[in-house]
């Protein structure tokens, strides 16, 4: 029988934010694959487990997954784990997900900790919808494309920083953000965690030598969604545009104006479509 793969989240910094599931799992794989061993072995010392790892990193994940693959068509059951987390999340396990299906390996999430979701949900930011782009890209054209969707900010946007690359991508935020609301989520789950919000050049004043780990949420355009409002307004008839602002409770006055506005025409045009 063939093995199968376990992607098993492990805490972001509170060690007590580990599942049952996740324990249990690490307890009885066979070996576990771990981004850092020396990191990881002090997880599984904590939780008086002993097994053998292989290390599997950005680096050596080309090698490292055909190595795992081998293992477990050999009927192996492997754990991946990364430094903090949930592993593929801006975190190596992609490539070897991919190769398990290929492979017909079953590949079984074990859910955790992940520190955008742990961020969203702490931030007062609107979570119905929201956009992850992980940390920002450092070639200039990628970065400039990315920066350009945060400008749009069609939803929530949460973003990963390092601490000593925090203050230039806050300045950058804060020439495309106006005053749109920013939490920077530091340190979550830690003895200094703490919650900021702002907007970018407050932010960016606030913190002076940042240090530990930091999660960013930005709130979305307001502009754009308007925008984008508008747009599919006047895509209806003028009397479907009217009825629209009469359910919301409009008069006929307001109603008119409002149409010129969005339609970017006079009120006498929109009079006379009525006549
Ligand atoms: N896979 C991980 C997850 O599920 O969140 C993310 C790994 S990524 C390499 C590491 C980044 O996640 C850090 O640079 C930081 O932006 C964010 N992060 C991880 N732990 C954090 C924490 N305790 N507080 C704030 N941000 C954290």
């Amino acid at each position: 029988m063939i093995g199968e793969l376990y992607i098993v989240a492990t805490p972001i910094g509170n060690l007590e934010d580990i599942t049952l599931r996740a324990i249990k799992t690490l307890e009885q794989v066979d070996i576990i694959a771990a981004e850092d061993t020396r990191h990881t072995l002090k997880l599984l010392n904590h939780l008086n487990i002993n097994k053998p790892m292989i290390s599997y990193h950005r680096h050596n994940e080309e090698i490292k997954t055909d190595e795992l693959i081998n293992r477990l068509l050999e009927g192996k059951n492997i754990a991946l784990v990364s430094d903090a987390g949930t592993p593929v999340i801006s975190d190596p396990g992609e490539e070897i997900v991919k190769k398990c299906l290929e492979n017909n390996i079953k590949v079984i999430p074990i859910p955790g900790a992940c520190a955008a979701i742990t961020a969203l949900i702490a931030s007062g930011i609107d979570a119905k919808e929201f956009t992850f782009l992980g940390f920002l890209p450092l070639n200039k054209k990628n970065r400039k494309e990315k920066l350009e969707q945060i400008k749009i900010g069609e939803n929530t946007i949460i973003l990963y920083e390092a601490p000593h690359k925090l203050i230039q991508t806050l300045e950058e935020l804060s020439t495309i953000t106006e005053n749109r609301r920013i939490v920077l989520a530091k340190e979550i789950t830690k003895i200094h965690e703490s919650f900021t919000t702002g907007t970018a050049e407050e932010l960016k004043n606030k913190v002076q030598q940042p240090r530990g780990e930091y999660v960013i949420v930005i709130e979305k355009n307001e502009k754009t969604i308007k925008q984008e409002q508008i747009e599919l307004l006047n895509k209806l008839s003028v009397e479907e545009h009217y009825r629209y602002y009469e359910k919301n409770g409009l008069d006929k006055k307001e109603i008119i104006k409002k149409i010129a506005k969005d339609r970017n025409v006079s009120k006498n045009d929109i009079y006379k479509e009525f006549i």
